[in-house]
């Protein structure tokens, strides 16, 4: 399935359409991560699919509106619906990769992962649906999260193992010949979201305009991290599209809260703040100059007329 195709601004330099590939844990994460650079590069004209590792089956529901046994009883069948309407705002392909949720463990000790589940798996035979996409989608850019998980979800570490993996092995003409003809994708970024710079910039401009800023007391508790912060290699700038993240993002109801969190920082606010979302280059093929505002530097070239 395939959103509203725009005309594209550029193209690879054999005038293909250029390509996107995000791969994540759950349903929702392709909305709270890096979503309005999806927003910009599809508004370009570029293609982008998210492939989602699980369906999200162990999440909790995080909006008080939706915690009703109804909603709890049909999880997995209503977070597929919500991930439909995410797609059809953010205007991309999107596939699941057919794995199952881990849950976020709690309790000390951490009790044992669910059998089977996603974040118990062996990367090197988990990655095989992925290649597959890889070799089929073509992506010219990857994405993934760093090899932390940006955030210490089994699943989130264990995207980050298969897409290193699947990027890797898609490549090589020799591993698993009857997944596709092999693919080098030739850039892989991992995304960086709040991370201290961006979060820091947001209080500060909540609090010199008086208002009651979300990320007192997160930021209270934040150990500095200048190795991870000094990571960062491109800020892709897509203020103009943090409006249809969130769109995308309330989409997935039984996960956002409308009245929560996310939303008490006014749009106008972090355009100003920070109107970039920031990435790691991690593997490149091609030749490109840090840093960069853009995932396709190296890559994309004008389209002509
Ligand atoms: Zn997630």
């Amino acid at each position: 399935m395939t959103g509203v195709i725009q005309p594209a601004l550029r193209a690879d330099d054999r005038g293909e359409r250029l390509r996107l590939l995000h791969v994540h844990a759950h349903p929702d994460d392709e909305s709270s991560k890096g979503a309005a650079t999806t927003a910009r590069y599809v508004a370009e004209g570029a293609e982008v699919m998210v492939a989602t590792c699980t369906g999200g089956e162990r999440g909790s529901i995080l909006n008080p509106n939706m915690d009703r046994p109804d909603v709890l009883a049909n999880i997995a069948e209503i977070r597929r619906q919500e991930m439909d309407a995410a797609r059809r705002i953010l205007g991309i392909e999107q596939v699941w990769l057919g794995f199952v949720d881990s849950g976020l463990p709690e309790g000390d000790p951490l009790p044992p992962l669910p059998e089977g589940s996603f974040g118990t798996l062996d990367p090197e035979e988990a990655c095989l649906p992925l290649v597959e996409v890889v070799r089929r989608f073509r992506p010219h850019v990857m994405t993934t999260y760093d090899e932390r998980g940006g955030y210490p979800h089994p699943d989130h570490i264990m995207c980050n193992r298969i897409s290193v993996a699947a990027y890797e092995h898609a490549a090589d003409p020799d591993f698993h010949p009857e997944l596709g003809a092999a693919w080098q994708v030739p850039k892989l970024y991992y995304s960086f979201g709040f991370h201290l710079d961006k979060t820091t910039a947001i209080h500060g401009a909540m609090t010199s305009r008086g208002l009651k800023s979300p990320y007192e007391e997160r930021l209270r508790d934040w150990k500095p991290d200048p190795e991870m912060e000094n990571r960062i290699t491109t800020r892709v700038p897509c203020g103009e599209y943090f409006e249809v993240r969130d769109r995308a993002l309330i989409a997935h109801a039984t996960q956002i809260d409308p009245e929560g969190f996310f939303f008490q920082v006014p749009l106008e606010l972090q355009q100003e703040a920070w109107p970039t979302e920031d990435w790691e280059l991690v593997r490149t093929t091609v030749a490109t100059r840090l840093p960069e505002d853009d995932l396709f530097a190296g890559i994309a070239v004008p389209v002509a007329g």
